[in-house]
């Protein structure tokens, strides 16, 4: 026999899963119904509809994936390329970079349009590759989790792939929930996110909204998407009012996300926006004060994802590891090239309140100072 389950209870500041209202707790612990009971039906037809609401689009295709991001990845992906199709990979991080060798795997040509961490992409140096080389795929991540970097002028963006007849894919992962997301006025093709970071739902489903446009360039295809898990066809066939079989849906985990998009609806998105750039902005002063300056500048710079730059002189590895011990409170190191130079703090949705901020620099301030 093993011991009842008891996991130490965490602030959770790193770059997800964030912290869950108890409504969403009390909401996976519901009975379980079948995956095509009429009243799940009915939860599903609540979760497109909010989702839609959160994505700010009217596109019939919206659902969840099963699986975290990554499965979302893969689902934008896997259903739009086929091996050979040309995919410009905007890459100013680990996400980005991770984009690329999706695309790769499922067949595409890729070219990769790089920029340093910690800087964003230049929408004129994306309408320059794509100019000269035109692509059946932009993909683009919106907040990059891996560098803190907040990627301006999607709009500007989308219209650029678009005057080359390209579709923009947008990873929304850590900015939906925490910072504007606009899918229909920004012109995104497809867009995807996670119920684990700035919406604060449990990890297991993945937002994803496909446009019009998207669609037809699916239904184009000359061969089937290869991973029958992810078709996003099949999907929406599900996630419909009269569903059919294609996968058993995570119950309890359609519950946590539904209740979790109430809560982001009641509080109302311009509201909860407000909220992450104040208590945002309440960290980086702090983080300022404790000499930790942050790695992007200030016009860049995330509300959901902050990156301290450390200075070199402490053990950033044991100090992080005290934290986690001694204070209970989660944050992340960098990695690629920023490892052991950023620290990555996460203030996403239930963790971007103003006490939580204020613990975490108390915190900080006696590991660094004491
Ligand atoms: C976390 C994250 C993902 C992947 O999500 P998982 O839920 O870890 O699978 C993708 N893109 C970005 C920008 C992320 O932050």
């Amino acid at each position: 026999m093993s011991v009842d389950l008891n996991p130490t209870p965490r602030l959770l500041l790193g770059p997800g899963p964030s912290l869950v209202h108890p409504r969403v707790l009390r909401a996976m612990a519901t009975p379980l119904v079948g995956h095509l009971d009429p009243d799940f039906v009915a939860i599903l037809s609540d979760i497109r509809r909010m989702l839609r609401l959160v994505f700010r689009t009217e596109n019939e295709l919206t659902l969840a994936v099963s699986g975290t991001g990554t499965a979302a990845m893969e689902a934008a992906l896997g259903n739009l390329i086929e091996p050979g199709d040309r995919m410009l990979a905007c890459v100013q991080g680990y996400f980005g970079d991770r984009l690329a060798e999706m695309g790769r795997r499922y067949g595409a040509d890729v070219e990769r349009l790089e920029v340093p961490w910690g800087a964003a992409q230049d929408p004129a140096a994306i309408e320059a590759a794509l100019a000269r080389r035109p692509a059946k795929v932009v993909t683009l991540v919106h907040a990059e989790t891996s560098t803190g970097v907040h990627q301006p002028e999607v709009a500007a963006i989308a219209n650029a792939c678009h005057r080359h007849g390209a579709l923009l894919v947008l990873d929304a992962v850590t900015s939906l929930g925490g910072v504007p997301v606009e899918v229909d006025a920004w012109g995104v093709d497809v867009a995807y996110g996670a119920a684990q970071k700035s919406l604060s739902g449990p990890p297991g489903l993945s937002p994803i909204t496909v446009g019009e446009r998207a669609r037809q360039a699916i239904a184009r295809r000359t061969t089937l998407p290869p991973v029958f898990y992810f078709d996003l066809e099949l999907l929406g066939r599900y996630w419909s009012d009269a569903p059919t079989y294609h996968h058993t849906a995570p119950i309890s985990t359609a519950y946590g996300l539904r209740e979790a998009l109430r809560l982001a609806l009641e509080e109302g998105l311009e509201t909860r926006w407000a909220r992450h750039a104040r208590n945002a902005a309440r960290l980086w002063d702090g983080l300022a004060r404790l000499d930790l300056p942050l790695l992007v500048a200030p016009h860049l710079r995330l509300a959901t994802l902050t990156t301290p730059r450390l200075p070199g002189s402490f053990d950033e590895a044991a100090l992080r590891k005290r934290l986690l011990l001694d204070y209970r409170i989660e944050i992340a190191g960098g990695f690629g090239p920023l490892a052991g130079k950023v620290w990555r703090i996460g203030l996403m949705g239930e963790s971007s309140r103003p006490e939580h901020v204020l613990t975490l620099l108390a915190a900080l301030e006696e590991l660094l100072r004491g």
